[in-house]
Parts: structure tokens; C-alpha cells; sequence
């Protein structure tokens, strides 16, 4: 690996979509740097699985919910391979199944700090290092968001989805505000993806459930998902910012 190889940084890159993103960027021959808040065995699995395959990665914990975290987590990148070239907004969390009527200030707070202002707080660190504005030769960023953002998600987790909203507007904001700086920043919206996070969200069997209402009565693999993202980090999507690409299935 070459000191010239493009780094990407990935936020909940240890497993699910996260973890799909890491291992295509490998491929695509990006050194990955793979974030992870809880589970060290999963994210160093990961890196030993990319080192394996002949490829450059190391793991750094820390929590998107916390600017401290995510501080130190940029610092590590600047330390250990001293660029940045793309970052994926990917760490994200859902909460239990409940109505609005149902939802406590701990709760909202929660989803607000995690999956909003940990991304505006990444991106902000992304931006400084990437932007010819900062002295940077620019860069891409490429955020999560939902098919959420769109349905609403009645009687799920309309937290969740109104957080995904805030990508949404996020992203065509910092785009436009960035776009003379040699940054492009894009959005995905994956339908429903076949991934540990609906266990967590206490819905185990939501992909089982669901899939036979989905257009292409399936769900979506987390694969699926890091193709379209790798897309638009990369210079065949030179001309692409502030876009919005639903990876739904047609949801
Ligand atoms: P997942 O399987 O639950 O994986 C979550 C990843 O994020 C893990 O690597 C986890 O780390 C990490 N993480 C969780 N909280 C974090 C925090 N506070 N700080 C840093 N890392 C954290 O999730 P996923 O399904 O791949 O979802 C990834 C993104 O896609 C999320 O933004 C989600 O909202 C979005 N999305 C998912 C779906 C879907 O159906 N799966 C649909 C639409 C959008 P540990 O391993 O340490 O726990």
C-alpha cells in the first residue's frame, strides 16, 4: 500500500452497511479506517479480514454521540495515514417500536445526538480536512439516510425517520455550501437492508415480516447498499452533489 492510496473512513463500519462499504472500499484499493462504538471483536475481525485480502485498515472506537469520540477518531486518521479522502456518515441507530405519543425526551435526545448532530459533527471534521478552503485537494462524503425520511415510519419510530429528514436537508446543504471547494457530499436512502439493526430496534423479525409487502418482495443487502455508495465516492460520480439516490427496492 502506497502512501498515495486514497483513505476512506467509515462511521459504524464493523458490521451491516458500515461494514459493506469498508470491504468494497478495499477493493476499490482505499486504505479504510473502520469505526465501531461497542463491538472491538467485530471491527478487528474486519480488519484482519481486509489485511487478509491484501488491503490497508485499522480500527478505531468511538461514539458518534460524543464530540470528544469523534475528535480523537479524526485525530487517528491524521496520525495514521495523514489524509482523507472519503467519509461515510453511516453510524446510525433506531429505537423501539413506539408511537409519538409514547416517546420520552431520553429517547428523542438519543436519536437526535447520535443520528443528526454526530453526523453534522463528522461531516464538520470531514469538511476541515477535505475543503481547498482548509488546504485540503477535496474529497467526498457520502451520508445515510432512510427510506424513513419519506415514508415517516407511523407507528415505528417516527424519531428515527424525522432524523433521517435532517440527513436529507443536510446533505443538500453542505453540498451546496462546499461545492466550489472540491467536495461533493451525497446521500443514500436504503429501503429495508437485511441487517443486524432491526434486532437492536428490538424488531428481530421485521425483514421476515415485511419483505412479501416490498416491491421486489425481498429485502435489501447491505452489499446493495455500499455499491451505490462507492459510486458516488468515486470520480465516476465527479459531477454528482447534493444527491439523494433511494436503494430501496422501488419502497
Ligand atoms: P447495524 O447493522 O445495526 O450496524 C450499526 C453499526 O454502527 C455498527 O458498526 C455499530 O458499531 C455502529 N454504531 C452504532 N451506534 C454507534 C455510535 N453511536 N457511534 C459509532 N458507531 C455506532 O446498522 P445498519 O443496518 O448497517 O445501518 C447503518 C446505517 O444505515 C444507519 O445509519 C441506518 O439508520 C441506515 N439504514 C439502515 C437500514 C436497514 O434496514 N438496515 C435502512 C435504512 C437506513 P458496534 O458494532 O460497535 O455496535
Amino acid at each position: 500500500m502506497s502512501e498515495a492510496q486514497r483513505v476512506l473512513l467509515v462511521t459504524g463500519g464493523s458490521r451491516g452497511i458500515g461494514a459493506a462499504v469498508c470491504r468494497l472500499g478495499a477493493k476499490a484499493g482505499y486504505r479504510v479506517v473502520v469505526n465501531y462504538t461497542a463491538n472491538k471483536a467485530a471491527a478487528d475481525a474486519l480488519v484482519a479480514e481486509i489485511k487478509a485480502a491484501g488491503g490497508d485498515a485499522f480500527a478505531v472506537k468511538g461514539d458518534v454521540g460524543s464530540e470528544a469520540d469523534i475528535l480523537a477518531m479524526f485525530e487517528s486518521v491524521d496520525r495514521t495515514y495523514g489524509r482523507l479522502d472519503a467519509f461515510v456518515n453511516n453510524a446510525g441507530i433506531v429505537d423501539a417500536k413506539a408511537r409519538v405519543d409514547e416517546m420520552s425526551v431520553a429517547r428523542l435526545e438519543r436519536m437526535m445526538r447520535i443520528n443528526v448532530v454526530g453526523s453534522i459533527l463528522c461531516a464538520r471534521e470531514a469538511v476541515k480536512r477535505m475543503s481547498t478552503r482548509h488546504g485540503g485537494k477535496g474529497g467526498a462524503i457520502v451520508n445515510i439516510s432512510s427510506a424513513a425520511a419519506v415514508l415517516g415510519a407511523p407507528d415505528n419510530y417516527v424519531d428515527y425517520a424525522a432524523s433521517k429528514g435532517a440527513i436529507d436537508t443536510f446533505t443538500v446543504g453542505l453540498a451546496r455550501e462546499v461545492a466550489a471547494e472540491g467536495v461533493r457530499v451525497n446521500a443514500v436512502r436504503p429501503g429495508i437492508i437485511d441487517t443486524d439493526i432491526h434486532a437492536s430496534g428490538g424488531q428481530p423479525d421485521r425483514v421476515a415480516l415485511i419483505q412479501d409487502t416490498l416491491p421486489m418482495k425481498r429485502a435489501g443487502t447491505a452489499d446493495e447498499v455500499a455499491a451505490a455508495v462507492l459510486y458516488l465516492l468515486s470520480d465516476a460520480a465527479s459531477y454528482t452533489t447534493g444527491a439523494i439516490l433511494n436503494v430501496s427496492g422501488g419502497r
